[in-house]
């Protein structure tokens, strides 16, 4: 017997197909996105407006998973790390960060990464394996039902793994978070985030916009990104900022440069007075995160007055640089805390 398809891994155009084989209307595509994703039921039996023939033949040729929270942390600033089972016995995080008028979900797209950022702990983890679609978009769904009443405002591809080593998957999961009859995140309200994969980032520039790009940069030289962050061997700083140049804008919009500020490796004043340099011909905002500190790994934030003093810099040169609060700390659930349980 042919293994049954995840429903939730297919997009429109393969519901269509999907709909089309049974013999059936376009439309019933629509319908079952609204049912998936804006009524957010787990059967096909409460799929009311589909006949009981096509309910029968989904159920026969189709499953649906729903991924379940197992664990949920909370922090004492408010945010939250849910911990989601995967089918394999695999463990992702998602964490939800509250924060004024927003409700930001950080989204995992692989099991472990395979990047090796010396920062960060999910990359010591080492990497098991990409996320389908189903299991992306599955906890953008899990996470809107566990926040009930409230809403998600935000999602950013930036929790466990780099999302452009998964990027059918994720873009196919971008895609369906947009669509206006199901999750509606418009693609201003999508970050994703790379380490600087440059043929990807070419890829993504080259298809109808899914999302807002971010890139995870750390460093104003090549010694220091490469001690950092193994993949500038391969993408040295001027390929990737040459692809940021050539990356197509909408007219308001910016790139967003993430920048881990470590005491003693990053955050001199020289490496402020470059940043600004580097980014030069680039429409970007630069967030400085605040190193947070794990006790295995040897790095160590700056001090307050070090960031403000860098942030102080990048501001005289006009470019945009926001000090991001650090979030989830306690429950390590900030940037680069991932782990999977
Ligand atoms: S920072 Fe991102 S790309 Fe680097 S190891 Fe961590 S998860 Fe992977």
């Amino acid at each position: 017997m042919e293994a049954k398809v995840n429903i939730k891994n297919l997009n429109r155009e393969e519901l269509k197909g999907l709909t089309r084989r049974f013999g059936k209307e376009d439309y019933r595509a629509q319908q079952i996105i609204q049912w998936i994703y804006r009524h957010r039921v787990n059967s096909f039996q409460e799929m009311t407006n589909l006949s009981k023939e096509l309910r029968e033949l989904l159920e026969r040729t189709t499953r649906m998973d729903s991924l379940l929270p197992a664990e949920v942390e909370t922090s004492c600033d408010g945010s939250q790390k849910l911990l989601f089972p995967l089918e394999d016995h695999e463990t992702i995080e998602t964490v939800l960060i509250p924060d004024r008028d927003r409700l930001t979900l950080c989204v995992s797209t692989q099991v472990g990464c395979k990047f090796g950022c010396r920062f960060c702990l999910t990359g010591q983890k080492g990497f098991s394996r990409d996320l389908s679609t189903s299991e992306i978009v599955g906890q953008v769904l899990a996470s809107q039902s566990f926040v009930r009443p409230m809403t998600l405002t935000n999602i950013v591809l930036m929790g466990m793994g780099e999302p452009l080593a998964n990027l059918e998957n994720a873009m196919k999961a971008m895609e369906i978070m947009g669509y206006n009859d199901g999750l509606r995140f418009s693609k201003r309200k999508i970050t994703l985030s790379t380490v600087g994969l440059v043929p990807e980032i070419d890829r993504l520039g080259q298809i109808p916009r899914l999302c807002r790009l971010a890139i995870s940069l750390n460093a104003t030289d090549n010694v220091t990104r490469t001690s950092l962050m193994p993949i500038n061997q391969e993408y040295p700083l001027e390929e990737l900022l040459e692809a940021c140049r050539r990356f197509p804008l909408a007219p308001r919009e910016r790139i967003t440069f993430e920048y881990v500020i470590m005491q003693g490796i990053n955050d001199s004043d020289e490496d402020a007075k470059r940043l600004p340099t580097m980014l030069r011909g680039i429409r970007a905002k630069v967030n400085l995160i605040p190193y947070n500190e794990s006790p295995s790994l040897p790095f160590r934030r700056p001090s307050e007055e070090r960031i403000l003093a860098f942030q102080q810099t990048l501001l005289k040169k006009n470019l945009t640089a926001i000090i991001r609060k650090s979030r989830g700390e306690d429950i390590s659930a900030a940037c680069g805390q991932l782990r999977g349980g």
